[in-house]
């Protein structure tokens, strides 16, 4: 992990160094970008999201201080923390409290959502929504949760004292290596297309990633009862609506953070990624015992199509039946 981390954040800092103090011409500006986006999402996968599970390390000094790489590029740790481990992991695909299903109507990602006329084409166009995300989470999402402290019609607790700090620190940090430093150095159209470039190429890997593991014609989208307590025992629930992919691409297991293996991930969020690959085959094992279904999806474009087809079918109306 500590190998990883180094290799990512030296991916990151490099990249960011020839982009913003080197780069001279948009051939050169343009690849930097990708691959700056691409170091990002390394952070997203690898780092923080171990880190703010406290499945990164021992010492919690040490996940606090790797939770703070989400920061680093432009989304708070704090209300992540309640957004993902709290919202997203308790209540799996469920509406009216997992916020990753939820595309404020532009999408529609569960059968349990209301379909609109341009659901239609939502198998083409939600990808590059899902880059818009990411440049809506850096201006105006976490700024928005500062001041309601309501996630999803859900309140939850305001940052106090060194959480404020940390908070407010993260964004200066983020806003001075996004828009200062390179607006001392370039035009503005340049740093404002640049800066489309890698959030939006950023927020289509983040989400496609996470939408292969719940969003896919596989995965189950149980209703909660109306006082969120919800039918099945939590371990059931967490593996019906979790589906893994690409398990035995070494790429993807090195790349995705464990994303790949959402099922071990949502049963175990607090051991580290490494160990995953390990445990999956005694979980799938474990499952088919006692009756529970498990999915994954082979390969990386297997899950890819199967959150196509998804998009495709909800977009339509077409009738779903859901895995029991
Ligand atoms: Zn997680």
């Amino acid at each position: 992990m500590y190998f990883k981390t180094g290799v990512i954040l030296a991916s990151f800092a490099l990249t960011y160094v020839l982009l913003v103090f080197f780069a001279t011409a948009w051939w050169q500006a343009l690849p930097l970008a990708v691959v700056l986006a691409l170091a990002t999402v390394a952070i997203g996968f690898n780092v923080m999201h171990d880190a703010n599970h406290e499945a990164y390390s021992d010492r919690p000094w040490v996940n606090q201080a790797m939770a703070m790489s989400l920061d680093l590029v432009g989304g708070s740790s704090y209300f992540w923390r309640w957004k993902h481990n709290v919202f997203h992991h308790t209540f799996v695909n469920v509406i009216g409290y997992d916020t990753d299903i939820n595309l404020a109507g532009l999408g529609r990602l569960t059968p349990h959502h209301p379909r609109a006329w341009i659901h239609r084409w939502q198998h083409l166009y939600c990808w590059l929504l899902y880059g818009v995300m990411v440049i809506k989470w850096h201006l105006f999402d976490d700024f928005r949760l500062a001041v309601t402290a309501q996630m999803g019609g859900h309140r939850f607790p305001r940052p106090r004292g060194a959480q404020w700090v940390a908070l407010f620190a993260g964004k200066v940090v983020f806003l001075t290596l996004a828009f200062a430093i390179p607006l001392a150095l370039h035009p503005l159209w340049v740093v404002a297309g640049i800066y489309a470039v890698v959030a939006s190429t950023t927020g289509i890997m983040l989400a496609v990633v996470f939408q292969l593991a719940h969003c896919v014609e596989e995965a189950g989208f149980p209703l909660d009862d109306g006082a969120g307590r919800m039918e099945k025992p939590w371990a059931v629930h967490q593996v019906e609506t979790s589906v893994d992919f690409a398990r035995h691409s070494r790429l993807a297991c090195w790349l995705l953070g464990g994303l790949n293996f959402q099922i071990e991930h949502h049963l175990f969020s607090r051991i580290c990624h490494v160990n995953y690959p390990a445990i999956a085959p005694i979980v799938e094992q474990t499952c088919r015992e006692f009756g529970v279904s498990y999915h994954y999806n082979p390969t990386f474009a297997a899950a890819l199509r199967s959150h196509y087809r998804w998009l495709r079918a909800l977009g339509r109306g077409d009738a779903i039946a859901l895995p029991s």
